[in-house]
């Protein structure tokens, strides 16, 4: 996929409107927990300063609905980013209005300036045309540098795009590169290994890389309503009811999907509560599962040897409490030792990774966890199509 990078744009000088995705977690004192999404932008970022544009950043930052919320203020991210490029940063009060043109007129080529949280306003989600119009307004050329948001049909992210030459910034590239060389070519076997939560997310991804690769291994609680519907027992475990349709729409037997063939349990959700590992059909009624079984890890992991591609995306287990982490730290630590090409994304698992000291090794994480499997499933991304060279 052909897009139309950041080299090829006339910036020198320009007014640019960057949309970055610095939508970090804070700590309960509100400071920054992880600033990878801000780090992330910082190649592109310098690229533009180098240049002599007048950077005017726009960005998100959680769920706002429409409404001035501090906790969620640029104003937190101003003086990180400042520290992380060198350079002084202007964080305005409003990412629109009169006061916002007037900084932005006044400013000089290398200037760079933080427009607040785009959220604030409910237009942003609502994609206004006119809301974006007043976005456009303040530059001369677009840059899209939030991966993460690609699949949202948000003002800033398609109605701005449409408005002004619009280009993909160095990080979009380079995940776009990735992942299309996954899915375009992937060299076999391919395996996907998909975990987390919710099998309504990853439904359609699962299919995908059942019809592209050769083994689909599923571990988390998305594995607990597969084997619901295969008919076992799963207790009290977490599963998505309105899902067993799934055994209609997957078939239960391909040979290909993998479910775990034991488990970890407990008749609590708590840490260092007693667990028992166990068959997946011996499952009591008063139990929970809350982690994939050690059989399950030692033939995840003779495929996994095997493979020259892997894909993983959501944890193996309630990764969050010990010892429910450990399935999903083997998998990492096998993920990471394998002499395959590896791809992984979505939140928890990165968080995951992190905590394994895996993450590393692993030939490409991605920052974006629903973009990332929009972008696997094959699913068209409006933001991305408008960056495509055409
Ligand atoms: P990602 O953010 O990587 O896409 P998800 O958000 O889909 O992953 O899923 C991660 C969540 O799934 C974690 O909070 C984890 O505790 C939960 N989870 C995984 N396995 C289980 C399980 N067996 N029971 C309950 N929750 C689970
Ligand atoms: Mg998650």
């Amino acid at each position: 996929m052909k897009l139309r990078t950041l080299d090829q744009a006339d910036v020198d000088g320009k007014r640019v409107f960057v949309r970055c995705g610095f939508d970090v977690p804070f700590t309960a004192d509100g400071k920054i927990a992880d600033d990878e999404r801000i780090r992330e932008c910082l190649e592109t970022l310098r690229f533009l300063i180098d240049k002599g544009a007048h950077v005017i950043i726009a960005s998100h930052n959680g769920r706002p609905k429409g409404k001035v919320i501090e906790s969620l203020s640029m104003k937190l991210i101003g003086p990180h980013l400042s520290e992380l490029l060198d350079e002084e940063v202007t964080t305005l009060s409003d990412c629109i209005g009169p006061e916002v043109k007037r900084v932005i007129a006044e400013s000089k080529p290398r200037e760079v300036i933080l427009l607040e949280n785009l959220r604030f306003h409910k237009e942003e989600k609502e994609n206004d045309p006119e809301f974006a119009k007043e976005l456009a307004s303040l530059a001369d050329v677009y840059v899209d540098e939030a991966f993460a948001n690609l699949h949202r049909d948000h003002a800033s992210m398609t109605g701005v795009a449409k408005l002004l030459p619009a280009y993909a910034g160095f990080r979009i590239q380079k995940e776009v590169d990735a992942l299309s060389g996954i899915t375009d070519n992937p060299v076999h076997p391919f395996v996907a290994i998909i975990g987390g939560a919710k099998i309504s997310d990853k439904l359609l991804v699962i299919k995908r890389m059942l019809e592209i690769g050769d083994y689909v291994l599923l571990g988390g609680a998305l594995a607990n309503t597969m084997l619901k519907a295969q008919g076992m027992s799963v207790g009290k475990s977490l599963v998505e009811d309105k899902m067993m349709h799934i055994a209609h729409e997957l078939t239960l037997t391909d040979n290909r999907l993998r479910v775990p063939v034991d488990v970890v349990t407990a008749k609590q959700i708590e840490a260092g509560v007693p667990t028992k590992k166990k068959a997946v059909a011996n499952v009591q009624n008063d139990e929970y599962i809350l982690d994939i079984g050690p059989d399950t890890i030692n033939l995840y992991e003779m495929i996994l040897r095997e493979a020259k591609t892997i894909v993983w995306g959501g944890p193996m287990g309630y990764f969050e409490l010990k010892p429910f982490d450990h399935g999903t730290c083997e998998i990492a630590r096998i993920v990471g030792t394998c002499d395959a090409r590896s791809v992984a994304g979505g939140g928890d698992t990165l968080d995951a990774l992190a905590k394994s000291g895996y993450k590393d090794k692993i030939t490409f994480t991605s920052t974006g966890g629903g973009a990332m499997l929009t972008f696997l499933e094959g699913k068209p991304m409006p933001a991305l199509e408008l960056l495509k060279q055409t």
